[in-house]
């Protein structure tokens, strides 16, 4: 089946097998992520963390602050 990315909207062919393709036959077609953006979106997910983690000091130093 043809399967568009909902980021970069690149059309990709998927095996009808495959799990990636279950899925999207119960939900809409655009719900669907090339590897690609999944990764850089991964990424981005580890960057939230660490920026998390920045914050979590900022907090710490308004803290000294009181
Ligand atoms: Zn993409």
């Amino acid at each position: 089946m043809r399967v568009k990315c909902v980021l970069c909207d690149k059309i990709e062919s998927i095996e009808d097998e495959t799990l990636v393709a279950k899925r999207l036959r119960n939900r809409p077609i655009h719900t669907y992520m090339c590897n690609e953006c999944s990764e850089r979106i991964e990424e981005r997910t580890k960057e939230r963390i660490a920026t998390g983690n920045f914050k979590l000091y900022q907090s710490k130093q308004t803290e000294e602050d009181w």
